[in-house]
């Protein structure tokens, strides 16, 4: 086989062998493929697509040479979630504990960020002591024992997807619907719980831009899903504005634990309880009704909280010290009217800058800076009135740049429901 060959093919949108993407990924991962030229293979399967069958089999390359866990020692069934990623995105650290207070068991391995959207691993460091890097040992007793347990992606899960995704990062080739799918359900096969919901995001914050762009990739992961065996649940959410108020590791904490003491009532908290809903209806091979009473309750009573209390504690992390910035700059309205905009990629960018991601690998993440919306969208606001607080370790930060994330205009807007679709496929086991 011939790697020239493949890619000529891939350029004349003929499909690949499951041989030939084996070939491609082996020989990437040893180094005898170099960069520039899986780069060109990434650009032309961007341009012209993958065949589902493709995409399965490119999933397939990538996990056989990788790690599989193996969570058979944990009873009953696993169920794990999924975010495509965006703006404030602070769900798991939300739907984890109040899945696993429901009696559902939750192994959840967690990347850093990307590009302009945070990382649920790095949102964790910012809780004092919390300790991402347990043992596979140490990860699969405390979900045995508390029911869920959070760390970080390990080097061995899917090697060649991190390889592959440092390419596609540089090479404008992150946003093709097959290569997100194979780059999300390996490593989402590999940690190999027995069932999945998935949050697919589209919007301005998002890796995908149309409602029917992630109902595609919503599908065409489930149906990878299924070739696998695992059963998928995805909810089509929208990621046009951040998701919630505060956006920034340490202040993302706090506003989770908000949710988590029963302050529900908001896109975020709707979100929340309907990733719940499907993963306690997927645990628990219960209907949705009955899952969504269950969630509801244990927010209601404190149950969730708990559990979120006995997770960081037992993962080595103190709830009271939350790394917050200390010094406030704020960002006023230039005029009276209705809030129509507050642009979550602009938002995203401005939050890089100022520390809450990494623009070069080596980056040192700030864990209290960010961005505390206070007001939403559709609010009637007065010229002069706070918008938005900055939180900011340094003094020199330049805040005037994220004065255009936000519109004010004479007339409300139609805003889009936070979720769009839940798609689900018969699935027999
Ligand atoms: N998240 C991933 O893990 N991979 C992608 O390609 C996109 C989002």
């Amino acid at each position: 086989m011939n790697i020239i060959k493949i890619i000529k093919q891939k350029q004349h949108n003929q499909q690949l062998t499951k041989e030939e993407l084996k070939y491609a990924i082996t020989g990437f991962l040893k180094g005898t493929i170099k960069d520039y030229q899986m780069s060109a293979l990434l650009m032309a399967i961007y341009l012209k697509g993958m065949t589902t069958t493709e995409t399965i089999n490119l999933t397939r390359a990538m996990l056989e040479q990788s790690i599989i866990l193996d969570l058979s020692l944990i009873p009953g069934l696993k169920v794990d979630k999924h975010s495509t990623g965006g703006v404030g995105d602070k769900t798991t650290l939300v739907v984890v504990p109040l899945v696993a207070s429901c009696g559902v068991k939750v192994p959840k391995l967690s990347g850093r960020g990307l590009g302009h959207t945070g990382g649920t691993a790095d949102k964790l460091k910012a809780i004092t002591g919390f300790d991402i890097n347990l043992t596979t040992k140490a990860f699969i007793k405390q979900v045995i024992e508390v029911g869920a347990a959070i760390i970080t992606t390990d080097q061995q899960l899917v090697p060649a997807d991190q390889k592959l995704y440092a390419l596609r990062d540089v090479t404008g080739t992150v946003s093709s619907i097959p290569l997100i799918a194979a780059s999300i359900m390996s490593k989402k096969i590999a940690t190999n719980a027995d069932k999945l919901v998935l949050d697919v995001k589209y919007g301005r914050g998002a890796l995908v831009e149309t409602e029917k762009e992630a109902q595609q990739l919503a599908e065409l992961m489930i149906t990878i899903g299924v070739s696998f065996k695992k059963e998928v649940v995805a909810v089509v959410s929208n990621m046009d504005y951040p998701l919630g108020n505060n956006i920034g590791h340490g202040l993302e904490v706090k506003e989770a634990l908000s949710i988590l003491k029963g302050n529900i009532n908001s896109r975020l908290g709707e979100l929340c309880i309907a990733l719940a809903t499907e993963m306690v209806s997927l645990g628990k091979n219960i209907e949705p009704e009955k899952a969504r009473t269950e969630v509801l309750t244990n927010l209601k009573a404190g149950v969730a909280l708990a559990k979120w209390e006995e997770l960081v504690k037992r993962q080595g992390g103190n709830l009271k010290q939350i790394k917050v910035a200390t010094k406030v700059k704020l960002i006023k309205a230039p005029i009276t009217g209705y809030l129509t905009d507050i642009n979550a990629l602009i938002i995203g960018t401005f939050g890089l800058e100022i520390g809450m991601g990494r623009q070069t690998k080596e980056d040192i993440i700030d864990y209290g800076v960010g961005v505390v919306l206070t007001k939403k969208i559709n609010d009637y606001v007065k010229a002069g009135d706070t918008l938005a607080k900055v939180y900011i370790n340094k003094e020199d930060v330049n805040i005037n740049k994220l004065n255009t994330a936000f519109v004010i205009s004479s007339k409300p807007i139609t805003l889009k429901p936070i979720i769009s679709t839940i798609i689900k496929k018969d699935y027999k086991h």
